[in-house]
This record gives structure tokens, C-alpha cells and sequence, in this order.
């Protein structure tokens, strides 16, 4: 996935906040959606690694960074403690980071393959596969139907910006 991580992850973010049964301050829902965009990015963080060190000898979606068991390590402990503890913030935090880095993952599945079901299940899974066959590999998957859905994706997410923003400017106008 090339250009939907970003809007997707803004998108969820947005309608699980809206969904929420705790209500934030104004400065903790934005802290919330920047949490939301910083994880629906995450995993791609291993790019520098494929890019600077592996020499692109693997795929990236091989790497432990694209491989739901790690990401469910990281914080489902500390979800459950937070959860405990009643933090709402903190504990909305989370949920947030894993939900945003799931998926991201579960995007990449469409085009790519993932390891789901790894460590119990060594095979990676994927929607389809994309075709190679033009030599500048990008074109190859901006020209595949599944970035149709990219595309519907982005839409939506500045479709809903955009409602968002103009709710908030009528708020104001309203209030001075
Ligand atoms: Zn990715």
C-alpha cells in the first residue's frame, strides 16, 4: 500500500474516538489522532532497514516489524495493566497505537503477504498478488485495481476532514 496508511489511520482514529464511551479534552483528542497517524505508519519504519542494510535482499513484509505476533507482544501487556488501572487516556493510547499498526498490516495484506498466523502457522497470507510486469516496480501496483481502493480511501479520509473542519469553524462562529 502506497498512499492509504496515512488517511486510514486518520479515518479509524476518528471513528473510534467518535465511538468512545470516555469524552477528551480538545488537546487529548488531537494528541489521540496524532497517535493514530504516527502508528498507522510504524511498521513501514523498517524501509530504512531494507533500504540502508538488508541491500532489498528480503521483502519487508518478512521482517518482524510486519508481523502481527510482535506488535500484539509489545502492547497487549501493558494494555491489560492500563486497563486496570483505569487510565483511560493512557489506555486509549494504546488501543489506538495497536489498532492503527493492525491495520496498517491488514491493508498491507491486500497486495502483499503477512505472517497472521505466525508463529503457529510459518506461511505468510495475502489478497492477491500483483502482477510484475512493467521493470519501474511502482507502476505495477499503481496501475492494479486494488489501488482503486487506495484511492476511495483518500477520498473518504479528506471528505471527512474537510466535514470536520467546517463543523468546527460553524462551532466557533456560533460561540463568538
Ligand atoms: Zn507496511
Amino acid at each position: 500500500m502506497f498512499i492509504a496508511h496515512l488517511p486510514a489511520g486518520y479515518l479509524i482514529t476518528q471513528l473510534y474516538l467518535k465511538r468512545q464511551c470516555f469524552s477528551f479534552a480538545e488537546q487529548h483528542r488531537a494528541w489521540l489522532v496524532g497517535v493514530g497517524l504516527f502508528a498507522s505508519v510504524l511498521p513501514d519504519v523498517d524501509l530504512l532497514y531494507f533500504y540502508w542494510f538488508d541491500q532489498r535482499q528480503h521483502n519487508h513484509h518478512s521482517y518482524w516489524t510486519h508481523t502481527p505476533v510482535f506488535w500484539l507482544a509489545i502492547f497487549l501487556l501493558p494494555c491489560v495493566v492500563v486497563w486496570i488501572t483505569k487510565q483511560k487516556l493512557l489506555l486509549t493510547t494504546i488501543v489506538v497505537l495497536l489498532m492503527n499498526v493492525m491495520l496498517h498490516l491488514l491493508l498491507d495484506s491486500i497486495a502483499a503477504e503477512i505472517l497472521w498466523l505466525y508463529p503457529v502457522v510459518k506461511q505468510s497470507f495475502g489478497l492477491v498478488e500483483v502482477p510484475a510486469q512493467f521493470a519501474w516496480w511502482p507502476l505495477n501496483f499503481l496501475l492494479h485495481w486494488s489501488f482503486m481502493l487506495e484511492v476511495l480511501i483518500v477520498g473518504t479520509a479528506l471528505y471527512q476532514l474537510k466535514r470536520q473542519y467546517s463543523l468546527k469553524y460553524q462551532t466557533v462562529n456560533i460561540q463568538s
